[in-house]
C-alpha cells in the first residue's frame, strides 16, 4: 500500500525555526543543513529544525562533562537545584497550552491528549524537585569501635538522554529532572519527528535558572548525533526510550566504555479478561487501551486475551464501541484518536492487518487506511481469531490494532500472556481477588492493572521485564538512578598493620 498524504494548511500557523542549544547558546548545526517536520494531521511542514552532526554531538557532550567537571550545578545545595526545577514546573504549566500544541502538530495527537500530558509532566517535574531534597546515602555505625562506613549517593555524572517521538514531552519529563536533581549534566536527543516541545524546554530550563552547559539539546538524527551520545568516552550514562532494535544498539555502544544504560523499550500487553469481570467498564478500557495516541504507546493494551465464554460477545460490543471512536483533525478538542506518525508507519501498521488476514485472522472492525482529506490516519481495527503465534499477536504493532486471543483455563491465560519477548504492562479483569492476583504475580511484566487501565502517576515505578527495557522510571528511586554510589571506610584509633598479630 502507498500512502498518498493529502495536505491541509493549519490555520495561523507559521513554520517555525528551531536553533539547538550547545553550552548556553543557540546555535546552528556544524554543517547548516535542517530538517523539516511535516505535520501528520495536516500533510504541511510545520517545523524546520537543524540537522545536528557528530561534530555537534561531541561539541554538546564537551559542555556537559565541563559543567559537571567545574561548573555550579553538581555543587549546590539540593534545596537550591530543587527551586530551579519547581520554578521551571510552573513555567511548563504557565506554557502548557504552547506546548501541547506544538507535540500535537508534530506527533499529530488529538490537542486534548496533549494537554492532559503536559498536566502529568509539570506534576513529574515538581515530584523530582521533592526527590531531589531526600537523596541520601546510609551510614553503618555498626562496624565495631574502629570503623564507620558512609555509603554516599554522588551524580553519575554527564548523561544522554535519547527520546522517540510518541510522547515528546512527557518522556523527556520522565527522564531530565531526575537526572538534574541529582546533579547530573545531560545532553539530550529528541526524536527528528517530534524536536519543537523539547527545545521550548530548553528555553524554560535557561529562564529557571539552569546553568549554562548543564542542559545541552542538540537534534538531528538518530544515526548521526544519537549513536555517539552512547559511545563517547566522556558520557557516563544513557538513558534511552525507543524501539527493542535500537535499545539493544544503544546498549552494545555504551557496552564499549562500560555506561550505565537505562532503557525503556517496547511492549505488547495482554489484557486478561475472565467471565465475572465488570464488563462495561472492560470494554471501555479495551477500546481506550487500543486505541490512545493512535496505539503509538509502548503500554498500549494491544492483545486482549478473552474467556471463551465471553469472547465473541465482547469482540462485538469492541467493535461497536470502536465505530463511536472519534479519529480526525489532532487540533480538534473533539477528537479522540489523531494521525499517524508518518506514512511509511502507516504502511508498515496496515502491513501487519493484511498478514494477520491472510494468515487466518478475521478482521472484526476497521483494519484499512482512512481518507479524511488531510495528513494519514488508520481505522481503529479489530482482529479476531488471533493465534498467539501471529506475528500480529507477538510484535509491537505501534498503531489502533486490537488483536483477540481466547483461553480455557487460568493457567492457559498466564502461558499466552507470558509467551512473547516482551514484558511491559498487563492488563486483568475479574471480580475475584484470588483470580487477580494470581495473574498480578504469575505475569512477568513491569506493571500490572487490576481492573482499570493504563492509569499511572510520578510515584509509581514503570518499566519493563526481559526486552522491554532495563530499570525503572519514576517512584521514589528514580534519582538513584542518576547516582553512584561510593563508600567512605572510615578508621579511628590505633590500627593493626596486616603483618602484626592482631
Ligand atoms: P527508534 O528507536 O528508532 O527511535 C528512538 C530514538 O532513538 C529517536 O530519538 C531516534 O532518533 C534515536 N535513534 C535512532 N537510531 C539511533 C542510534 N543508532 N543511536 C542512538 N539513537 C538512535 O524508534 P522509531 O522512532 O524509529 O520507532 C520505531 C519503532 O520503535 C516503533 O514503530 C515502535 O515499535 C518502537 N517505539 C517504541 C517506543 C516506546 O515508547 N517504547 C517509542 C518509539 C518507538 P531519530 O528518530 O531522530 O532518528
Amino acid at each position: 500500500m502507498t500512502v498518498l498524504v493529502k495536505p491541509k494548511p493549519i490555520e495561523g500557523h507559521k513554520v517555525r525555526a528551531f536553533q539547538m542549544l550547545i553550552d548556553g547558546k543557540w546555535v546552528d548545526s556544524a554543517e547548516g543543513r535542517t530538517i523539516e517536520r511535516v505535520a501528520p494531521g495536516h500533510g504541511v511542514t510545520v517545523s524546520r529544525y537543524q540537522a545536528g552532526t557528530k561534530a555537534d554531538a561531541e561539541k554538546a557532550i564537551a559542555a556537559a562533562r565541563r559543567a559537571f567537571d567545574e561548573g555550579a550545578w553538581p555543587r549546590m545545595t539540593a534545596s537550591e537545584r530543587s527551586l530551579v526545577l519547581l520554578r521551571a514546573a510552573d513555567m511548563i504549566a504557565e506554557r502548557a497550552d504552547e506546548l501541547a500544541y506544538l507535540d500535537a502538530i508534530e506527533s499529530g495527537k488529538p490537542i486534548s491528549q496533549a494537554k492532559g500530558e503536559l498536566g502529568g509532566a509539570a506534576d513529574i517535574w515538581r515530584y523530582a524537585a521533592a526527590l531531589a531534597r531526600d537523596l541520601h546515602g546510609e551510614s553503618y555505625n555498626t562496624l565495631g569501635d574502629g570503623t564507620l562506613g558512609v555509603v554516599l549517593r554522588e551524580a553519575i555524572g554527564v548523561v544522554s538522554i535519547i527520546t522517540p517521538w510518541n510522547f515528546p514531552f512527557l518522556i523527556v519529563s520522565q527522564k531530565l529532572p531526575f537526572a538534574l536533581a541529582a546533579g547530573c549534566t545531560t545532553v539530550v536527543k529528541p526524536s527528528e519527528l517530534t524536536s519543537a516541545s523539547t527545545l521550548l524546554l530548553g528555553e524554560i530550563l535557561e529562564a529557571a535558572g539552569v546553568p549554562s552547559g548543564v542542559v545541552n539539546i542538540i537534534t538531528g538524527t538518530g544515526p548521526e548525533v544519537g549513536a555517539p551520545m552512547t559511545t563517547h568516552p566522556d558520557v557516563d550514562m544513557v538513558s534511552f526510550t525507543g524501539s527493542t532494535g535500537v535499545g539493544r544498539l544503544t546498549m552494545a555502544n555504551a557496552a564499549q566504555t562500560l555506561k550505565k544504560v537505562s532503557l525503556e523499550l517496547g511492549g505488547k500487553n495482554p489484557q486478561i479478561v475472565f467471565p465475572d469481570a465488570n464488563l462495561d467498564e472492560f470494554i471501555d478500557a479495551a477500546v481506550f487501551g487500543a486505541y490512545f495516541n493512535a496505539g503509538e504507546c509502548c503500554n498500549a493494551g494491544s492483545r486482549l486475551i478473552l474467556h471463551r465464554d465471553i469472547a465473541d460477545e465482547v469482540t462485538r460490543r469492541i467493535a461497536a464501541l470502536s465505530a463511536k471512536v472519534k479519529v480526525g483533525d489532532p487540533l480538534d478538542p473533539e477528537t479522540q484518536v489523531g494521525a499517524i506518525i508518518t506514512p511509511q508507519h502507516l504502511e508498515k501498521i496496515a502491513g501487519y492487518v493484511s498478514a494477520a488476514s491472510r494468515d487466518g485472522a478475521a478482521v472484526a472492525h476497521g483494519g484499512t487506511a482512512l481518507d479524511l482529506g488531510m495528513g494519514q490516519f488508520m481505522a481503529p481495527t479489530i482482529l479476531s481469531s488471533v493465534r498467539p503465534d501471529m506475528a500480529v499477536a507477538r510484535e509491537e504493532v505501534f498503531g489502533p490494532v486490537l488483536s483477540v486471543l481466547t483461553f480455557e483455563t487460568t493457567e492457559e491465560a498466564i502461558r499466552i500472556a507470558n509467551a512473547i519477548d516482551y514484558g511491559l504492562s498487563a492488563g486483568v479483569w475479574s471480580r475475584d481477588f484470588d483470580t487477580c492476583l494470581t495473574i498480578g504475580r504469575r505475569v512477568r511484566a513491569g506493571t500490572i492493572w487490576m481492573n482499570t487501565f493504563m492509569d499511572g502517576a510520578s510515584e509509581l515505578p514503570f518499566g519493563g521485564y526481559r526486552q522491554s527495557g532495563l530499570g525503572r522510571e519514576l517512584g521514589r528511586h528514580a534519582v538513584e538512578d542518576y547516582t553512584e554510589t561510593k563508600t567512605l571506610n572510615m578508621h579511628m584509633g590505633a590500627r593493626t598493620g596486616w603483618w602484626m598479630p592482631r
